[in-house]
């Protein structure tokens, strides 16, 4: 017999740097070069552990605008998972610099106990990148975040990194 666990998950980070991509690929293995910028989508997946247990993600696909940042404290309040997102291709000092004042908010604002994944997105993009992954490597590990870089577009690491917030939410 299988047993499923509800958390709530939620997407932070500068616009267009690609959550609502990594979202609809992880959920409906889709890609679009067009997407509609969201205010807020709420999409669901469930993973499974193993044979007695899985993982159902409940997710909030957020705004990264700045006139919306009021409203992300409503959804990361009483997130279980963050996975913070950045876009590889642009210069540090932009989306980079934005995923890490969005992991401060989070340890100050929400559960301590939330598990936060940080995701620099668009590998398929290697020629033209200009945040190197140390970077990141570096932040991560300095703050206790999970890691990974992933494309929503070629769909590489994209279900892996969810498989890794899911190993790390606590199973009652
Ligand atoms: P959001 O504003 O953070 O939700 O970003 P979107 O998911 O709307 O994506 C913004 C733009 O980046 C769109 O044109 C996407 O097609 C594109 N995009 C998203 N992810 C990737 C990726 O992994 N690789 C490439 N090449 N483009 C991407
Ligand atoms: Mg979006």
């Amino acid at each position: 017999m299988s047993r499923t666990t509800s958390f709530k998950l939620v997407l932070l980070g500068e616009s267009a740097v690609g959550k609502s991509s990594l979202v609809l690929r992880f959920v409906r293995n889709e890609f679009s070069d067009f997407r509609e910028s969201t205010i807020a989508a709420f999409l669901t997946q469930t993973v499974t552990l193993d044979e007695s247990t899985s993982i159902k993600f409940e997710i909030w696909d957020t705004a990264g605008q700045e006139r919306y940042k009021s409203l992300a404290p409503i959804y990361f309040r009483n997130s279980n998972a963050a996975v913070i997102v950045y876009d590889i291709t642009q210069p540090p000092e932009t989306s980079f610099e934005k995923a890490k004042s969005w992991v401060r908010e989070l340890q100050r604002q929400a559960d301590p106990s939330i598990v936060i994944m940080l995701v620099g997105n668009k590998t398929d993009l290697e020629s033209q990148r200009k945040t190197p992954r140390e970077l990141g490597e570096r932040f991560a590990e300095e703050e206790g975040l999970l890691f990974s870089e992933a494309s929503a577009k070629s769909g590489e690491s994209v279900e892996e990194l969810f498989m890794e917030i899911a190993k790390k939410l606590p199973l009652a």
